[in-house]
């Protein structure tokens, strides 16, 4: 496994690479999660291809100076996980590595980025977008793979492929859970033994407003409240949002027809100071766990 902490060398030697390349971004703190978008990398190249990893704790996405402070950052072990997973190359700049100190240039989402997290986080989709797009530049990808679990930059970053012709194929895998439903994720590391036995009730809650909608509840209120009172029972869990929206462009959805397409049920919340997300998609057919 090579490691790069510098964008040149690392650019330069993927420019000069023959194999094909498949980038998983991450922020480090690897869990099972981020395992399973490794695995099928390499199932997506082959033994001849190249998995490449980004482990950076991307300051500019981040909205709120306590989140990014306490971002866990087990580098070390991060590195061993990738040596174990059979990573190829792994990239971990700092951010002065990452960014000019005069860097001026910012690449903006201005449709689906205002609703859901977007709106909660000012200025977060921005900073997705222009890190993802330099990650882009500096591993010279073909393919990069991101987790359904956050649909919304998911669904982000197709756009800018699309808007910005770039020639990176994208490919989403499906959320990993805890065996109680809690969706993984490096933030999980920082609840409280309460709020861990608590957080649960989050898959929960959407889960029932799903099961509803397979059985024919098509009231939106109806299902908001069934999914809103599991989420409300818990005495520490503070909601961001619980949102109904077009799969497609993220609207809000005030009224469901059968004709409609899918919808996705969006929650956001904190436990103390970690904010957790977490969504389900609603189609008649829906098997998705
Ligand atoms: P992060 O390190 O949180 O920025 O996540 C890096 C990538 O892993 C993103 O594409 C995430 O959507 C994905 N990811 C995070 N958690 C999970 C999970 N529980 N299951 C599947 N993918 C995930």
């Amino acid at each position: 496994m090579q490691i790069f902490y510098e964008a040149k060398l690392l650019q330069q030697t993927m420019m000069n690479s023959a194999q094909e390349i498949c980038l998983v971004p991450t922020m480090g703190a690897l869990h099972d999660g981020h395992l399973a978008l490794i695995h099928e990398a390499r199932r997506m190249v082959g033994e001849n291809g190249c998995v490449a990893v980004s482990l950076f704790v991307n300051p500019m996405q981040f909205d709120r100076k306590e989140d990014l402070d306490h971002y866990p950052r087990p580098v070390e072990k991060d590195l061993e996980a990738c040596q174990n997973a059979k990573v190829d190359v792994v990239f971990v700049p700092t951010p002065d590595e990452m960014y000019a100190k005069n860097h001026s240039i910012v690449i903006a989402e201005n449709a689906l980025s205002q609703a859901l997290c977007g709106a909660s986080r000012p200025g977060h989709f921005a900073g997705v977008c222009t890190v993802v797009m330099k990650l882009f530049q500096i591993f010279q990808c073909h393919s990069a793979i991101f987790g359904e679990k956050d649909f919304q930059q998911l669904a982000i970053i197709r756009r800018m492929v699309r808007d910005l012709n770039l020639p990176v194929k994208i490919i989403e895998h499906a959320t990993i859970r805890e065996v109680d439903g809690l969706a993984m994720s490096s933030r999980n590391a920082r609840l409280s033994a309460e709020h861990r036995a608590d957080a649960p009730r989050i898959w929960k809650a959407l889960t029932e407003a799903k099961d509803a909608y397979q059985l024919g509840e098509r009231n939106v209120d109806s299902l908001m409240k069934r999914a809103m009172s599991i989420l409300e029972q818990s005495p520490y869990l503070r909601i961001d949002y619980l949102s109904l929206v077009d799969e497609e462009n993220l609207s809000l959805v005030e009224t469901i027809a059968d004709s409609s397409g899918n919808f996705v049920l969006a929650f956001a919340g904190f436990y103390g100071s970690v904010r957790l997300i977490d969504h389900v998609t609603l189609s008649a057919q829906a098997t998705e766990m």
